[in-house]
């Protein structure tokens, strides 16, 4: 049985992250990738998605608000399948990345799926291998509608393998994909139908940003369907398919995309060999230093079901690495204010909690919020008036910034810097202090009043 100091199942984000830095103290690490390295980000998470979104927003600004600056452009051709073809190739490009930064780490690979036999011991292609330690990071897999004809939608993996652009889709879900995917297919001119349970999609959000996200979509002709719960999905004669609705409502496109939550990798990992403990979802359980209940056995990323976020996993993989191979005994990964963003058309920063929850947690009187609702000067010259929202969220006496939120055009590229004083703990003070920059966008966060 061959012997290492780290055993590293999963090479995706959390995974390659754990195992470079482990290597880089001098242990000897192995990682194991049963699929394309890289994993769910940059395979069909992140990166293409990413690229997606940019040529979406690319044809928005030449069709949409290129003439407002007298700019005469007309889209000649776009072409999905190159665009496809493409993206892949950049992809391609980032697995020979990822291996050149592995092998300068020493660490070594094996392709294949990994079994535990016990605590310590995996299999892969019919070998063990042991470690005193050893690293979960197989993530996790998009789910599937559980109702009849669930299985003809596609999921963001079948989205990503796509080669010709649907004229017009069917979206169901309310979450982060679903309102991003909806939108990079309604930028590209796709006729998207957008249909949720509840009377708003990203239920989890700061309502203002759901409610603009809304409005902003209908603006640009997308369809959207509150309270609808699909109850079976048929496949008619001309290949198109129909979606049924518990209300009697129909929907039909020439697919159907389901986004509706993912599932961990943990159910034909052998840990049933192990003492690892799963909660009832299936996902690792872990402490705060992602030890799971084996010792020696770690966990990152999203299967443990915490932020599904790549650099949510990264950073986990690697503070445990510094931890377990650097002697930096308190190491660990804190999960309060982490940044996010969506990547929706415009997008929608945010981080730490929303007005609905501070007031759930802290009642009414401790908090205050301040709010800018403008038009982007992007837009200032165009009949179409695209509006950005803000908000602060503060509490108590010094009005410290618990909740920042943003949706529009830009909001993405702005969010990371407020989010470091955030951590440090900034008060709407330390906001007001600081002088803005003009003119831009996110000038408003230091002006609100
Ligand atoms: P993964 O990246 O999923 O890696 C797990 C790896 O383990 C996989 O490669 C899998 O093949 C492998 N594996 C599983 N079981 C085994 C086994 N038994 N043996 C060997 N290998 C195994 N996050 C962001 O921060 N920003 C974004 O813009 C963003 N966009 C996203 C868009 C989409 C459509 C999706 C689906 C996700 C997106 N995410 C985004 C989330 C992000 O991709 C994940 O949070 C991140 O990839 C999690 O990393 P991980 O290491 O936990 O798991
Ligand atoms: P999410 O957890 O974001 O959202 C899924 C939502 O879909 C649920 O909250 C639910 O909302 C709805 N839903 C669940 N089941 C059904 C059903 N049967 N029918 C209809 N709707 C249903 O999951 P996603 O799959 O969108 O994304 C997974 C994770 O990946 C995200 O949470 C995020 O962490 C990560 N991600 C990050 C991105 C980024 O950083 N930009 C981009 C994409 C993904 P409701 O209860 O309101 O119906």
């Amino acid at each position: 049985m061959k012997e290492y100091d780290y055993i590293v199942v999963g090479g995706g984000s959390g995974g390659i992250a754990s195992a470079n830095r482990a290597g880089m103290y001098g242990a000897k690490v192995l990682l194991i990738e049963a699929n394309k390295i890289g994993g769910t980000c940059v395979n069909v998470g992140c990166v293409p998605k990413k690229v997606m979104w940019q040529a979406s927003t690319m044809l928005e600004t030449i069709e949409r608000d290129a003439p407002s600056y007298g700019v005469q452009a007309a889209v000649e051709k776009f072409d999905f399948n190159e665009l496809v073809a493409r993206r892949e190739k950049y992809i391609d490009f980032l697995h020979g990345a990822y291996y050149r930064g592995l092998d300068s780490n020493h660490v070594e690979r094996i392709e294949g799926y990994a079994t535990f036999k016990s605590d310590h011991v995996v299999t892969v292609n019919g070998e063990e291998y042991t470690a005193p330690h050893i690293l979960i990071a197989t993530g996790g897999r998009p789910s599937q509608m559980k109702i009849p004809g669930g299985e003809l939608a596609i999921d963001s993996n079948g989205f990503f393998e796509l080669t010709e652009q649907p004229k017009e889709v069917v979206v169901l879900g309310a979450g982060y994909i679903a309102a991003e995917l909806s939108g990079v297919l309604q930028g590209m001119g796709t006729q998207v139908h957008w249909a949720f349970r509840y009377d708003h999609p990203l239920r989890t959000f700061d309502k203002m940003i759901t409610e603009n996200l809304v409005e902003i979509y209908r603006d640009n002709h997308m369809k959207l369907y509150d309270h609808h719960v699909a109850k079976e999905i048929k496949q008619n004669a001309d290949g198109t398919y129909t979606v049924y609705f518990e209300n009697g409502n129909t929907l039909s496109g020439d697919k159907v995309l389901f986004a509706g939550g993912r599932l961990p990798n943990t159910d034909k990992l052998g840990l049933e060999n192990t003492s690892v403990t799963l909660n009832e979802k299936g996902f690792v359980i872990v402490d705060k230093f992602q030890n799971t209940t084996s010792d020696g056995v770690y966990s990152v990323g999203d299967v443990i079901g915490k932020i599904d976020l790549t650099p949510v996993a990264i950073a986990a993989g690697r503070r445990l690495s510094e931890r377990v191979f650097n002697g930096k005994s308190e190491e660990f990964l804190d999960y309060e204010n982490v940044p996010t963003v969506i990547f929706t058309h415009p997008t929608i920063a945010t981080i730490g909690i929303s007005e609905e929850e501070a007031i759930a947690r802290h009642g009414k009187e401790q908090i205050k919020v301040y709010r800018s609702r403008f038009t982007p000067m992007y837009f200032a010259l165009s009949d179409y008036r695209q509006k950005c929202e803000m908000k602060l969220v503060c509490l108590g006496e010094e009005e410290k910034i618990i909740g920042l939120h943003a949706i529009g055009v830009g909001v993405d590229e702005m969010l990371q810097g407020f989010a470091v004083a955030i951590k440090m703990g900034a008060t709407k003070k330390d906001f007001d202090d600081t002088v803005a920059i003009h003119p831009t966008g996110s000038e408003e966060f230091v002006t609100m009043r």
